[in-house]
């Protein structure tokens, strides 16, 4: 008898510890998902900034996608939400988690991208660009030079990543994988498929 008072207040114990151990998890399981969702950004052509918390908080990603919207048209788009992860992963991968990234462009309507691949023959822009798919954006960021940028987004294997070393800024996307540089080439890009990696690209 005493043996099976002594199970049952052994099981108790056990149950009480499973519980509390499993609501410290929730509760930091939250903290850490608010940490992951969470951006800030100053857009370079409309000058906003924006400091939100995504996913956790719905009206997050309403907020990104008007912030990311084009800047020629106005119009916005519904932006996967794996290249806001991506983003944030990759301010982690820089030991930036809360720091701020630089827009440089966000969603394109097909007329703007038209209209970027008729400035320049050589603009590096393609004509079926992730940006017109709302998986795309160009981003710089302070203090962090353009080739570890790259680096670091290359070293997540999230997606396309673009090198523009001349305009100063890096294409990340969470399309099919790949990579490509455009303008000056750098050492680690291969010269002989450049164009195809521009063209299929950005
Ligand atoms: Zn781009």
């Amino acid at each position: 008898m005493q043996s099976v008072r002594a199970m049952v207040a052994v099981a108790a114990i056990l149950f009480s510890l499973s519980g509390s151990s499993k609501a410290s998890e929730v509760a930091s399981s939250a903290l850490t998902s608010a940490q992951q969702y969470h951006l800030r950004l100053h857009h370079l052509h409309t000058g906003g900034d924006i400091d939100v918390v995504y996913r956790v908080v719905p009206a997050g990603l309403e907020k990104l996608n008007y912030f990311l919207r084009d800047h020629r048209t106005q119009n916005e788009s519904n932006y996967d939400p794996k290249e806001f992860d991506l983003l944030h992963a990759l301010m982690t991968r820089l030991g930036r988690p809360d720091g701020v990234i630089d827009i440089v462009c966000g969603y394109r309507t097909p007329w703007s991208n038209n209209l970027l691949r008729r400035g320049s023959a050589s603009s590096g822009v393609a004509e079926h660009s992730q940006h017109m798919l709302a998986k795309a954006i160009d981003i710089r960021v302070p203090g962090v030079a353009t080739a570890k940028l790259r680096d670091a987004a290359l070293s997540l294997h999230g997606g396309g990543v673009g090198y523009y070393p001349a305009s100063q800024f890096v294409h990340v996307d969470v399309g099919p994988e790949r990579e490509w540089s455009f303008g000056r080439i750098p050492r680690r890009v291969g010269r002989r498929a450049h164009g195809a990696r521009v063209s299929s690209g950005e």
